[in-house]
């Protein structure tokens, strides 16, 4: 049985030892507030030294298989082509930057980078029994991840995908306009209402602010535009919803929004699920995606 350790950078820096995709022993977190340096103001090398840190901890000296890690951008063959909201990492081979690491703190395990969506639809797979079939997930936090399990080719940049014609329609991480990202991330929400927090608009639409009831529709409307897009080029199927904005979920809106949107009778099996979000889980899935990378090595 491979002893893998799993890394989630996703709110917040999660460790653990996963075993036959589930978790031993307790979690590590490493709390952002307490850090010396938040991870966006840190240079790759001093992210790869703190997630090897925290690996080092956890494996405490026995022999570790693999490291699986999840990280926020477009990552190919384990390194990070873009990262809107990691710009430092771009063109980082983080594979090689974190072995490095390892190998100083005395760990020779190999290193696996995974897109952190990606990561927590494996982890999400693995966790509800579903690793035979294809699942997608949306995380609305800061900005706007789609993970799809099991990996397929290609860039799957769900949270930059157009939903919107209007030019004004430019508050992406990314600096694209009309994008998902752009509406439901939580730094272009604030972007856009700049005098009141993301929190408050949702408290002021229930309020019946009518500047803040419609912009929670269009919040929603954004999701069912991009989740029926995706249906319609991949097919239906179970959509998770995670991060820490999906608490704003209102699932029967959404799902009347993504019925007037998808029509065709072969397309109507979609199914959606709010999920709190879990480090747990994500830990989890970046171990499992490693554990499928080092079969594939
Ligand atoms: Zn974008």
């Amino acid at each position: 049985m491979s002893r893998i350790i799993g890394v989630s950078t996703a709110e917040r820096i999660a460790t653990g030892l996963v075993e036959d995709h589930k978790l031993v022993g307790k979690l590590r977190l490493r709390d952002e507030d307490q850090a010396d340096e938040p991870l966006f103001s840190t240079p790759p090398a001093g992210i790869a030294e703190c997630l090897a840190d925290e690996v080092a901890a956890v494996s405490q000296g026995t022999k570790i298989d693999a490291v699986g890690i999840g990280m926020p951008g477009i990552i190919r063959d384990c390194i990070i082509e873009d990262s809107p909201n990691l710009r430092q990492l771009k063109g980082v081979n983080m594979k090689e930057l974190m072995e490095l690491a390892l190998r100083a703190r005395g760990i020779p395990a190999p290193a696996f980078i995974h897109n952190d969506a990606d990561v927590l639809a494996a982890g999400l797979a693995a966790t509800h029994g579903q690793l035979d079939r294809m699942i997608r997930v949306w995380t609305l936090g800061h900005g706007i991840g789609f993970g799809i399990y099991p990996p397929r080719p290609g860039i799957w940049e769900g949270g930059h995908v157009v939903v919107s014609l209007d030019p004004r329609e430019r508050y992406c991480g990314c600096g694209g306009v009309g994008h998902l990202e752009g509406i439901m991330g939580h730094r272009a929400m604030r972007l856009r209402f700049l005098d009141m927090e993301p929190d408050e608009v949702f408290e002021n639409a229930q309020k019946r602010d009518q500047r803040c009831v419609e912009f929670v529709k269009l919040w929603h409307r954004a999701l069912a535009a991009a989740t029926a897009n995706s249906i319609h080029l991949a097919g239906p199927g179970k959509f998770y919803i995670s991060g820490f904005n999906a608490r704003h979920l209102e699932l029967n809106l959404l799902n009347q929004y993504v019925h007037e949107m998808v029509k065709m009778s072969p397309l109507q099996s979609y199914v959606f699920e709010a999920v709190p979000s879990s480090d747990e889980d994500a830990v989890i899935g970046a171990a499992v995606s490693a554990a499928q990378s080092l079969a594939t090595a």
